[in-house]
């Protein structure tokens, strides 16, 4: 791999994935480490509040 990277994220749910994105959005190189190989889909949540 060779690469170097801003930030580890351990965890790809919403809240590692939506970090990850908005910061690789401004230019930071992101990993994310993810220990599900396959997207298991279950009810997470139905709204969000401010
Ligand atoms: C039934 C239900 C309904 C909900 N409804 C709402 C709602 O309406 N509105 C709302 O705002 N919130 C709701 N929530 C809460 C919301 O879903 C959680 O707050 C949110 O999913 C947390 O996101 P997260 O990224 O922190 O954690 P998660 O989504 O749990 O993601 C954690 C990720 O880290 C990975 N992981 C864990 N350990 C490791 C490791 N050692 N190495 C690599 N990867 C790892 C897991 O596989 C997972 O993918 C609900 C939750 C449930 C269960």
């Amino acid at each position: 791999m060779g690469e170097l990277f801003d930030l580890i994220v351990v965890g790809g749910g919403l809240g590692g994935a939506a970090l990850a994105r908005s910061l690789a959005a401004n230019g930071a190189r992101v990993l994310v480490i993810e220990r599900e190989e396959r997207f298991r889909d279950c009810v997470r949540g139905e709204m969000m509040t401010p």
